[in-house]
């Protein structure tokens, strides 16, 4: 399979290559020439396959010679070594809990698979690589689990100093080993900054092999088409599912809609979104307008311009009349997010975290104009994650799961850096 840049002034490269670089040189994000269909025996057989099968069989094309078919299958079989369950919530409301993973959140299985192919090529190169990542809370901790431990790979993650959330902050500083965590005197727009600044500063990256792990990676984005196709094998009612996905940058929902184009049998796609609502403007009008992103209570989703749209409208080819015919998409005020998490806890015992409150509310929304379909709610992050606004909202405390309440002991170690380039390059320098 080759990937060529959606800006098209690249030339077309490999699974490989593409990983390695993130984005392509001309600043275009990468697609595959192809989206392999999977047949229709295989998908109605789907109960009957292993999760890594399916998976194996899902991504195994997209890699193609890049990756021997033994190392492929020991990547995808870590990667989804936790449980992923479709939970009945109510009547027509499904669940799908993405939040099992190491770090309680769904970018663990997109940053668990990269992290493994990454690793794979660096030993392939025998030159270490550095992965440089900005985070304002979820991706860090994702990326520090899922790179912790990967043999020839180390781990730079900025994150903003006071501005993530106490449990993001153990998961990004309690690694040790070969994940360094900065603490910067600063935002989250210094640190992604200055990390920008990094990418493009030549004699900084002719002395240090520097890769990101950024979730526009063919390797985190491919990856997220796992869990429809195990949604789908858990799945029990007669019709295909409306899937509801809590939508940010958009490559979680660009992922299901490349597996609806694989062959899986989905009814419809509605994109939920909070008060970022660029999509949702452009559905309506057609104009599509990038916004400075608001803050709201289901932070990993104030995006102003997300990034993987434009891979959504290259499925469609820029047919607006096909696009809309399996793609909504959907607002949620913070005000409604509350009160959803409110409702749904106290009449039907769930506890949905603010992104997959949104999610709830953008189903509800669907099916009480279409009575007669069921649906499947993408539950990005466990609750324990945004207990700040969970805990008021439902007046009670949520106990830490086990898989957290470790590294809530360990004590933090972090650099603490200014907001200056000169400051990283310093730092990554004097390693
Ligand atoms: C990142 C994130 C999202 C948004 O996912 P995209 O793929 O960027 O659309 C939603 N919910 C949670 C909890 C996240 O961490």
């Amino acid at each position: 399979m080759n990937y060529y840049s959606l800006n098209h002034q690249s030339p077309i490269t490999d699974f490989r290559n593409a990983t390695i670089q993130g984005q392509a040189p001309d600043g275009g994000l990468y697609f595959p020439e192809n989206i392999p269909q999977k047949g229709r025996d295989w998908i109605g057989n789907l109960k009957n396959i292993s999760r890594e099968e399916i998976a194996f069989q899902v991504i195994r094309p997209f890699t193609g010679n890049t990756i021997p078919e033994d190392i492929l299958w020991k990547i995808v079989a870590e990667t989804i070594d936790f449980p992923i369950p479709l939970k009945k919530i109510h009547d027509n409301y499904y669940s799908l809990e993405l939040f099992h993973g190491p770090t309680l959140a769904f970018k663990d299985i997109g940053a668990r698979f990269m992290s493994r192919c990454l690793g794979y090529f660096a030993r392939e190169r025998s030159e270490k690589v550095t992965v440089l990542v900005a985070t304002s809370g979820d991706t860090g901790g994702a990326v520090a689990s899922g790179f912790h431990n990967v043999e020839g790979v180390d781990v730079v993650i900025l994150y903003p100093s006071g501005k993530v959330s106490s449990v993001q902050e153990k998961q990004l500083t309690t690694f040790g080993g070969n994940i360094h965590a900065l603490e910067v005197n600063g935002n989250f727009d210094d640190c992604q900054q200055m990390v920008k600044q990094a990418f493009s500063d030549r004699a900084l990256t002719e002395k240090i092999f520097l890769t990101s792990a950024n979730s526009i990676n063919v390797a985190r984005w491919l990856p997220q088409q796992f869990y429809y196709f195990f949604a789908l094998q858990q799945w029990t009612e007669s019709e295909p599912p409306v899937i509801s996905v809590p939508s940010g940058n958009f490559g979680n929902i660009c992922a299901g809609i490349m597996a609806w184009k694989a062959g899986l049998p989905v009814k419809h796609f509605i994109a939920a979104c909070n008060a970022n609502d660029v999509v949702p403007k452009f559905m309506e009008t057609g104009k599509y307008e990038p916004q400075k992103a608001v803050a709201t209570i289901s932070n990993a989703m104030d995006v102003g311009n997300p990034s993987n749209f434009v891979r959504i409208l290259e499925i469609f080819q820029n047919q607006s009349t096909e696009l809309k015919a399996i793609f909504s998409s959907h607002t949620t005020s913070d005000e409604q997010t509350k009160k959803l998490i409110s409702d749904v806890f106290n009449q039907h015992s769930y506890l949905l975290d603010p992104h997959g409150a949104v999610g709830y509310d953008a189903l509800h929304d669907w099916i009480s104009g279409h009575p007669d379909e069921k649906g499947i709610v993408l539950e990005t992050a466990h609750p324990i994650k945004f207990l700040d606004v969970v805990e008021p909202v439902i007046g009670q405390t949520i106990p830490v799961p086990e898989s957290i309440a470790e590294s809530m002991q360990k004590e933090k170690a972090a650099t603490p850096v200014s907001n200056n380039y000169a400051a990283l390059k310093e730092y990554l320098l004097s390693r």
